[in-house]
This record gives C-alpha cells, sequence and structure tokens, in this order.
C-alpha cells in the first residue's frame, strides 16, 4: 500500500497521520473510528465513508437531529420557549424541574439543568 503524506490544511505545520480516534456526539461516546489526525495541532478530519458510518450509529442511538426549531411563546409578563419532544425526551426533562438560563452571547444561550 502506498502511504501518502498528507500537510494538514488547519495549520500548514503537520503532517495527518491515520489513527482510531474516538467520535463522541452529545455527551456519548459512539465508539473508536479511523481519521486523520495532524500530528501538530490535533486536528482531526473524518472521511466520508466514515462519517456515514457514525451517522448511522448515531441515529440508532437516537443522538442525530436532536436539534429543532421551536418558537419564543408568551407566558404571563414573560416569554417562553417550548422544549421540543425530542430534547425533553433525550435530557428526560420534567415540568416543574430548575433550570438556570444565561446568555452566551446576543445569539445564544444556555440553559443548564439544575434540580
Ligand atoms: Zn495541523
Amino acid at each position: 500500500m502506498m502511504k501518502i503524506v498528507e500537510q494538514c490544511d488547519e495549520c500548514g505545520k503537520g503532517t495527518m497521520q491515520e489513527k482510531k480516534v474516538d467520535y463522541v456526539l452529545l455527551g456519548q461516546n459512539l465508539g473508536k473510528f479511523a481519521a486523520l489526525v495532524c500530528n501538530h495541532c490535533a486536528e482531526t478530519v473524518f472521511g466520508g465513508d466514515t462519517f456515514q458510518i457514525i451517522e448511522k450509529k448515531a441515529r440508532k442511538k437516537g443522538l442525530w437531529g436532536i436539534a429543532a426549531k421551536t418558537r419564543i411563546g408568551t407566558s404571563g409578563n414573560a416569554l417562553d420557549v417550548k422544549l421540543p419532544k425530542l430534547i425533553v425526551e433525550f435530557m428526560h426533562l420534567q415540568k416543574g424541574q430548575e433550570v438556570l438560563i444565561e446568555p452566551m452571547d446576543k445569539k445564544r444561550f444556555q440553559v443548564n439543568v439544575v434540580g
């Protein structure tokens, strides 16, 4: 087999080397997959075929396509955000649970379940 030494697109200094690396999605490890990893900046690239396998595994575990659009509604004087069912089920959220909301910037906020 011919060995092709590829330079890293990200840093331009390192070379990409074949490695098996863990793929973690939504905090769950899907297993080790073949990837090219830069020996300088650790940039990791999965091949298209590998990525299809990863996607299949993620779908099986219900970890794929969890992000969903929702709208801001009103509740008295406050605004509320309806949580899509997929997210509720994935996170096992329940009515009355306490959450901490903090803005990350003007476009994003983070909700942490605290209770
Ligand atoms: Zn690099």
